[in-house]
């Protein structure tokens, strides 16, 4: 669902970090690569097991 955004800023997409299972909320750094975030973090990105590229 890609809804569009207009004047609702109160709604920040969010999903769950795939190491950690901690909910992590939308973030301007990840505008560009939203749809490839899966860690909250550098630290859970390293604790992840292996991806397939
Ligand atoms: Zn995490």
């Amino acid at each position: 669902m890609s809804a569009s955004f207009k004047g609702n800023k109160s709604f920040l997409p969010s999903k769950i970090c795939v190491v950690c299972k901690k909910e992590m909320t939308w973030r301007k750094s990840w505008a560009k690569n939203w749809e490839e975030v899966k860690y909250c973090s550098d630290a859970c990105r390293k604790k992840a097991p292996k991806s397939q590229a």
